[in-house]
């Protein structure tokens, strides 16, 4: 049987709008416009999808984990499939005060690779943040780093905490430019082993499980399964009790 495939998407500037750096209101969540249909046919040809989002406006207080769940409930409503992440994860650490599953540490892709059975040399990330970059590099994964127009014109040059990219990945200017890529590099050619091609690489092999904290302790409490409004406020509230 073919190994399953996945794509880690970023969420603020990767699938919705991101105005001023933090998307805390859930009434502001506006998605791109070619967001749904190709997230869409990324599940259509069968890639797992996993939500991997740093909301360090948690940590800094400027909103609460409940308004995060909010702002990822009102997407899921806008995709209109509920069920489109596999998981949805969520780190409210701040670069001040760290969360071990603040990007770009692999620890989250790591452990969906883990429970889903995936192998890391066939998953992708999409995102805006040479932390999103970084994070792929490190799990062992290929990076694709969006470069919109938009971010360039409201946000400052580099997000919290971020490394410069160095050129080290290829850009796209949106979601399906990424997932153009994705097609001609592993669908279109019809092969089934995944070409590297123009994707970012990673320099290292990926850190055994034990080292990226695979099933640690916690590390349950900061996953949401996207099946519903009720279990994703019931997770930010376990989170939100353990903070
Ligand atoms: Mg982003």
């Amino acid at each position: 049987m073919e190994p399953r495939r996945a794509i880690f998407l970023d969420r603020d500037n990767t699938l919705n709008v991101d105005r001023d750096g933090y998307v805390g209101d859930w009434k502001k969540i506006e998605l791109f416009p070619e967001v749904i249909p190709v997230l869409r046919a990324m599940r259509s040809a069968s890639y797992l999808l996993f939500l991997v989002t740093n909301q360090s406006g948690v940590g800094r207080g400027y909103f609460s984990l409940e308004d995060v769940d909010k702002c990822n409930r009102r997407l899921l409503e806008l995709i209109g499939d509920g069920h489109i992440f596999a998981e949805i994860c969520v780190s409210t650490g701040t670069p001040e005060r760290p969360d071990p599953r603040r990007k770009p540490s692999p620890k989250f892709p790591l452990e969906m690779c883990a429970k889903f059975s995936l192998h890391p040399g066939r998953c992708w990330v999409i995102g805006d943040g040479p932390c999103d970059m970084e994070m792929a590099e490190r799990a062992g994964m290929r990076g694709l780093y969006l470069v919109r127009e938009q971010k360039k014109k409201v946000c400052p040059p580099a997000c919290d905490g971020d490394r410069p990219m160095e050129g080290k990945c290829p850009s796209f200017q949106d979601l399906a430019d990424a997932w153009n890529h994705i097609k001609i590099m592993e669908l279109s050619t019809g092969k089934n082993a995944p070409d590297a091609g123009l994707a970012c690489l990673p320099e290292e092999s990926p850190a055994d499980g034990q080292e990226n904290g695979i099933g640690g302790p916690g590390s349950k409490n900061r996953r949401q399964t996207a099946t519903g409004a009720e279990n994703l406020t019931k997770i930010g509230k376990d989170i939100e009790a353990k903070n």
